[in-house]
């Protein structure tokens, strides 16, 4: 799983040119949360903070849609 080591200098989805995130696109939002489901801090990943809001809604929707998992007890 990828975690960031160091902070990006532009934000990830302000590059991509995305608006909106998509819950079901769960590849991308793996990328922003921790092996235990917590979220990452903007200051950790680089994302600025109208998309921080937005992921944070997707990776929400996306754990209640069961795409992804609350805790780390969820994926055995
Ligand atoms: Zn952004």
């Amino acid at each position: 799983m990828y975690t960031p080591t160091t902070v990006n200098k532009q934000c990830y989805f302000c590059s991509q040119n995305t608006g909106y995130i998509d819950y079901k696109d769960t590849n991308t939002l793996k990328r922003f949360f921790s092996l235990q489901s917590k979220i990452y801090k903007p200051q950790k990943t680089g994302i600025c903070a109208s998309h921080q809001r937005r992921l944070a809604l997707a990776i929400k929707r996306a754990r209640y849609m069961a795409l992804v998992p609350y805790t780390h007890l969820h994926t055995k």
